[in-house]
């Protein structure tokens, strides 16, 4: 019974975590100024039966929300496995005893929660318990068609962990040495790819092994659940009838004393079983935060492979793969090598931009080309851009003001350096994400308030002075590129 409170306790923990990621989300969907005056009071209030509470500081503003920006974040919950079944509902809590004559009170707290009920919205549910988990995806998550090793472009960065996920798809066997199978690589680089590649291969090709693959939120939340609901036999039982248990992003399980614990429980008996373990993290196992050294260690005891950043060559592979099956699109090679070299973050981003650029051309029915590329993304270009360094801008500037690089930290005033020097300024603001006081000791330990004064300065000789204009915009163009 203890136990359970405490459970309970965690998935409130588990959701408002959940509610940290929508909120930065959101912040980066709507922007700062948006963000600030409509998203960032919203609190995540707790959980009530199947019920997300958020909370808003007044009526007007849960109103504007609900107008406004409901869809977004409810389309965000969605994407939290925690949330599946609950409700979104927003609150406005009642005004606090002391602020408010007693005898009032009662009719605000009916009037509130009168009309909350309209802002209900559902979250749909795949799975809860209670329902018969017959098959196993039923509990685990739905793989993506599209992600089979025939769509898996190989190279250096990712050979010895391909290698790997062959070797164990296509072993009716647990593989010596390679269990569990530990594949860690950063952000879009193929992990998830890979694991959904092993389970549809044995699907396809031994049917009768029971595979089940799932997020290790997931695998958390499917718990904790469980727990709630009293079954957690039978959730253990399940677990450990598998045959092939995958357990993608294991870094989210960090922390959880609880699920650590039945995770390596569940881990130990399957091993002992002889069942085959794949276990993906964006780190190595000892570099895991948070989680307990004996886990950390267990992790590491079979095959550890990693995924490397990509290199151009796999990039322009991935590319040429994915537009030989669009049909009816022509794309330049100007244009697939143009992607190539400029967005380096991760797989995903690159084929996000490529769908982007042949979603437009289809959309406009304009043949792509490099101009339309670099208009179409340009916002992408622009955060890639934002790793330009200050020692680049500052070379570039006094390479085209001819004056020296060592200019730029002087404390020289005449107009000939202090001018180019305001510009690089200027463009560290603008093309860098480094902060005032921080671009002020790139020019020679200079205050934060010269910095600023430099941004306006040239922000005014730009409206005012074409020749200028020019000047800084052919630059802030060079150093893009
Ligand atoms: P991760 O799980 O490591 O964050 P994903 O497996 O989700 O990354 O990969 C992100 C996207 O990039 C997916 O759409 C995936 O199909 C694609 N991708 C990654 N690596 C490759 C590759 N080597 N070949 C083809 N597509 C890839
Ligand atoms: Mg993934």
């Amino acid at each position: 019974m203890v136990l359970a409170r405490a459970e309970l306790h965690t998935m409130d923990d588990l959701l408002a975590q959940a509610w940290e990621r929508i909120s930065a989300k959101l912040n980066s969907m709507f922007g700062d100024a948006i963000y600030r005056s409509w998203l960032k009071p919203i609190q995540f209030a707790g959980s009530d039966a199947n019920k997300i509470l958020l909370s808003v500081p007044t009526r007007f503003m849960r109103e504007w929300v609900n107008q406004h920006y409901i869809a977004q974040i409810v389309q965000l919950w969605q994407c939290e496995s925690a949330a599946e079944g609950y409700i979104v509902e927003m609150i406005v809590p009642p005004p606090s005893e002391n602020s408010i004559q007693p005898t009032v009170a009662p009719q605000v707290k009916h009037e509130a929660s009168n009309d909350t009920a309209a802002s209900n919205v559902i979250v749909p549910s795949n799975w809860s318990p209670g329902e018969s988990a017959d098959s196993d995806m039923q509990m685990g998550a739905t793989l993506d068609p599209r992600y089979t090793f025939d769509n898996f472009v190989v190279g250096k960065p990712n050979e010895l962990a391909h290698a790997a996920a062959r070797r164990v798809a296509e072993s009716p066997l647990v593989v010596p040495g390679c269990n569990p199978l530990f594949l860690y690589g950063g952000v879009g680089l193929g992990k998830t790819h890979l694991m959904h590649a092993i389970a549809w291969h044995i699907r396809r090709n031994s049917p009768e092994r029971r595979v089940l693959y799932l997020s290790a939120e997931k695998f958390m939340y499917q718990f904790i659940k469980a727990l709630r609901s009293k079954e957690a036999l039978a959730f253990k039982e399940h677990f450990r009838s598998v045959d092939v248990l995958m357990i993608d992003d294991v870094q989210f399980i960090s922390g959880k004393d609880s699920t650590q614990e039945e995770f390596f429980h569940t881990f130990n008996a399957l091993v002992d079983q002889n069942k085959q373990l794949i276990i993906s993290g964006d780190r190595s196992p000892s570099d895991l935060e948070g989680i307990e050294e004996r886990v950390r260690s267990r992790l590491g005891w079979g095959l550890v492979a990693d995924i490397h950043a990509t290199t151009y060559e796999l990039r322009l592979g991935i590319l040429q793969s994915k537009i030989d099956v669009m049909r009816d699109i022509n794309i330049p090679q100007k244009v697939v090598e143009f992607l190539a070299h400029k967005i380096t973050s991760n797989v995903r981003e690159l084929e996000g931009a490529l769908n982007r650029v042949v979603a437009h051309a289809t959309l406009v029915g304009r043949p792509i080309t490099l101009e339309t590329t670099q208009e179409v993304l340009h916002d992408l270009l622009r955060a890639n851009d934002r790793r330009i360094s200050i020692d680049d801008i500052q070379k570039q500037v006094a390479n085209h003001y001819n004056i020296k690089v060592s200019d730029m930290h002087s404390a020289r005033r005449s107009r000939a350096v202090a001018r180019p020097r305001q510009v690089a300024m200027y463009l560290s603001k603008k093309l860098t994400s480094k902060s005032l006081p921080e671009i002020g000791r790139k020019f020679g330990g200079k205050d934060h308030t010269t910095v600023m004064h430099a941004v306006k300065r040239v922000e005014e000789l730009m409206a005012s002075d074409q020749e200028m204009a020019n000047d800084v915009e052919l630059l802030d163009r060079i150093l893009q590129n």
